[in-house]
Formats: structure tokens, C-alpha cells, sequence
């Protein structure tokens, strides 16, 4: 009688496959999983243009057939709490256990980790989460994307793109629900996953491309082929905090659990704060920024988030909340570049609950 209450997407997830039901072994880029058993390896990413890198991932195929799952971390390589998360899901999902497939990229870009950049790679200065679904005749990011739409989404069923605040991000968590119009049944299956990942505060974004081919986003990118998907957002400073670790192992646990996948009660947010509109602020300038807020705080129109002055000490300007509603993440260390965000600030959606 629980279950009635969780919509189409639990009473897919539900149904029990026939008791002698065995699924195939996995083979991605020359890595083989077995049934109910557990492989890792590298997507490799050859040079061409540019220099080449190599993704590590992990397959863990289940013993009996069930939804294909991918979580991708790493998409901005020092967003850390995902990263270490994904490590301890790993070993903590037991393939005889798990029904259906568990794909996990651990670092999707390994080099904004090695070179411990934010935003940006340091081999082609672009932002892995603005290029998809990439190309693979393009600079390393755009091979990166390329690799994962084609060797993961293409083959998950559902996707979570596991971010946190970068390396100069002070930020809350939350996640963002993709509510993009295309598809009713794609985006009432992600408000469920939302749901179930364990959110507190869950932005609706109405704002994605619908345009499959500059889909931009990881998640876009699934959503709009059909595959429901979450960005969410665990982590702040660069920082391995063992809470935002362990919030990213337990929301990844849950979603499974609430797929079917392992075994377990499945949990839903019970009265999560919706958040609608957002606003990222950004810099009018290059200079040294001060904010004047931290994570979480609740704003009013026009109070001060920060200022930024120049290397001198001389102010620039002031960032106001553009409206009532929540610090989401701020930056919170002092470099600051023209065009760059320094905060983000969300409202409380009207209705409370969509
Ligand atoms: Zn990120």
C-alpha cells in the first residue's frame, strides 16, 4: 500500500522479474562485467587536437535484469565530495544483490582534478558542463562529453550528475529538478528521483535547452533523450567533508533503493523546500571579492551579498539579492574575474509545491 502512493515510476521499478531471470554480461570500452559481479577500467580519451586524457569507471552489474543507473562525478574536477562518495558506493553496492546495472564514472574530468583547476580544464580552458554532448573531433572536453553520451547516457535509464560547490564555492545543498516541458512522464519521473535522493531544497529549472544537439548540460543531456536525471549538489570549498561525503553515499543509496535496485524501504522527501526562480549573480569586473554572506542565509530584495573592489582595496561595486530567497552558494574566496558568478540566490517557489 506504500507503494501506491510513489506514481508510474515505483510500480515500474516494482515488478519483480521472473524468479530464474538472468541478465548478460557488460562489456563497455573493452571492460567486461559478469553478472553479479563488479569492473573497472578506463574510458580512454585519445590525444588529437589536444592532449588526451582517460575516465575511470566502474560497472557493477547485477545478478538479475533491473533499471540501468549511471552517477557521474568529477564533471568539475575539484567538486571532491562526489568523488570520494563514489568510491565508497562502489565498494559498499553488493553486485549479488543489486538488480539491473550501476554504472559510475568516478572522474569524469581528470584533468581539472589533477590540476586541481574550478570551472575550467586546464588543457582547453572549457567547462565540461557547458559543452555537451560534446563532439569527438573537438578539444578534450568536448571528446570527454562525446565519450560519456555515448559509452554511459546512451545506456543508462536514469542519471544523477553528482556535483558541489567548486573549489571557491561556499554552498548548501540542494538539487536541481529539470523541469523541462519536453516530456511529462521524463520530468515526473525526475521530480521522484529528487524526491528520493533526499533533497531538503530542490531548485525547479525550467531554463534548459531543449535542443538535443547543444544539449550544454550532463543532465539536459539524458533528460532530453529521455532518461530521467538529476544535478545535485553536495560539497563545498573543494573541501572532502565527511557530511557531504556521507550525504552523497546516502542519496546515491536511496535512489537506488527507490528504483528497485536494492533491497530496502523506499524513502521519499517528505516537504522539501521548492525553489523557483534562481539567479547566478556575476561580476561586472575583474578584481578582489568580499562577500558579505555565507551559505544559506536567507535574503530580502537588495541586501548585500558582497563587494568587489579593486586590487587596491577600492570598491567596484556591490552585489544585491536580485529578490527574496536563499544564498544557494557564495563565492567565499577573494579571486574574481569579469563575467564569473560570485553567488547564487533562489526564491521560495510559488506554489510551495509543484
Ligand atoms: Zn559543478
Amino acid at each position: 500500500m506504500h507503494i501506491l502512493r510513489l506514481g508510474a515510476l515505483a510500480l515500474l521499478a516494482a515488478v519483480p522479474p521472473p524468479a530464474a531471470a538472468q541478465q548478460s554480461r557488460l562489456t563497455i570500452a573493452g571492460i567486461t562485467a559478469e553478472p553479479g559481479s563488479r569492473a573497472s577500467g578506463f574510458l580512454e580519451v585519445p590525444a588529437a587536437r589536444d592532449s588526451g586524457t582517460r575516465i575511470p569507471f566502474t560497472i557493477i552489474r547485477g545478478a538479475s535484469p533491473g533499471p540501468t543507473l549511471a552517477l557521474i562525478g568529477g564533471t568539475h574536477g575539484s567538486e571532491v565530495a562526489p568523488i570520494l562518495a563514489l568510491q565508497e558506493v562502489r565498494a559498499m553496492v553488493d553486485p549479488g544483490q543489486l538488480r539491473g546495472t550501476l554504472l559510475i564514472i568516478h572522474v569524469a574530468n581528470l584533468p581539472s582534478f589533477l590540476g586541481r583547476t574550478i570551472y575550467y580544464s586546464p588543457i582547453d580552458g572549457k567547462n565540461l558542463n557547458r559543452v555537451y554532448p560534446g563532439s569527438a573531433s573537438g578539444t578534450v572536453s568536448e571528446r570527454i562529453a562525446h565519450r560519456i553520451t555515448t559509452e554511459i547516457i546512451e545506456r543508462a535509464d536514469y542519471l544523477v550528475d553528482m556535483h558541489a560547490g567548486d573549489g571557491n564555492e561556499s554552498l548548501r545543498p540542494y538539487t536541481y529538478w529539470n523541469k523541462l516541458g519536453l516530456d511529462p512522464r521524463v520530468d515526473s519521473a525526475a521530480r521522484e528521483m529528487a524526491l528520493a535522493w533526499g533533497s531538503e531544497h530542490i531548485i525547479i529549472d525550467t531554463t534548459r535547452t531543449r535542443d538535443r544537439e547543444r544539449s550544454v548540460y550532463t543532465q539536459n543531456t539524458a533528460h532530453i533523450r529521455g532518461k530521467p536525471a538529476l544535478t545535485t549538489e553536495n560539497g563545498y570549498l573543494g573541501l572532502p567533508d565527511p557530511v557531504m561525503v556521507e550525504r552523497n553515499v546516502q542519496g546515491a543509496l536511496r535512489l537506488m533503493r527507490f528504483l528497485g535496485m536494492l533491497p530496502g524501504e523506499r524513502v521519499k522527501s517528505e516537504a522539501p523546500v521548492w525553489l523557483a526562480p534562481y539567479e547566478v549573480l556575476t561580476s561586472p569586473a575583474s578584481g578582489v571579492w568580499h562577500p558579505a554572506v555565507e551559505r544559506g542565509y536567507t535574503v530580502s530584495r537588495g541586501a548585500l551579498i558582497g563587494v568587489l573592489t579593486d586590487f587596491f582595496g577600492e570598491k567596484l561595486a556591490e552585489i544585491r539579492a536580485p529578490f527574496d530567497g536563499e544564498v544557494m552558494y557564495v563565492v567565499a574566496t577573494p579571486a574574481m574575474n569579469q563575467g564569473e558568478p560570485v553567488g547564487m540566490v533562489a526564491a521560495r517557489a510559488v506554489p510551495a509545491r509543484p
